[in-house]
């Protein structure tokens, strides 16, 4: 299966955003190895911008143009986009949204150039959160909803910590790139 990671942004921050969607590259091999250790699932990975310009159909965007550009794309491929704006509806509790072989979350804009521990901490997180509800729900897990968000309470409101990776996607509690839910309890 195809992981595609889509990553809009706007035309004119295009330049100036270029080292978030380097990120985003190295955040999807990341995950490529994450998926395979968490859900024994096997993923390419794919990443690419979607630049928006100003007065195109994009502009004014919420989930359901998404989805429309996911079905043209092909609903066999499982498509995450990452957005600027935050879905108009969704049931998560942390501004994302999943629906089969769809994803989106909102990505946050670093106030800082170069600040990787921000879109780490922020963005990456939310993607663990939108990728293990579709992995367990195609696992056949009737409670892929609740488990995802059972963890997620712990994170927000218990102390519980996230998982911290290194840029060779080993667990580390030293210079991470990449930071997830807490697996111990999803693990297949
Ligand atoms: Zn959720």
């Amino acid at each position: 299966m195809l992981l595609h990671f889509i990553f809009l942004v706007k035309e004119e921050e295009l330049e100036q955003r270029k080292w978030e969607f380097q990120y985003v590259e190295k955040m999807a091999n990341f995950y490529k190895t994450w998926i395979e250790k968490t859900f024994s699932q096997k993923v390419d990975v794919q990443s690419d911008e979607m630049i928006v310009r100003s007065g195109g159909r994009f502009r004014i965007l919420d989930t359901p143009v998404i989805m429309e550009d996911h079905v043209n794309r092909g609903e066999d491929i499982f498509h995450f986009y990452l957005t600027y704006f935050r879905p108009m509806w969704t049931d998560c509790t942390c501004e994302g949204y999943f629906a089969e072989n769809f994803g989106m979350a909102w990505w946050q804009k670093s106030p800082q150039k170069d600040d990787v521990n921000f879109l780490m901490e922020k963005n990456c997180t939310k993607v663990s959160h939108e990728l293990s509800h579709e992995f367990l729900r195609k696992a056949k897990y009737k409670n892929y909803k609740e488990l995802v968000h059972e963890i997620w309470d712990k994170h927000l409101f218990a102390a519980l910590p996230f998982e911290y990776y290194d840029a060779n996607n080993k667990k580390t509690e030293k210079d991470p790139l990449f930071a997830t839910l807490d697996t111990s309890s999803l693990k297949q």
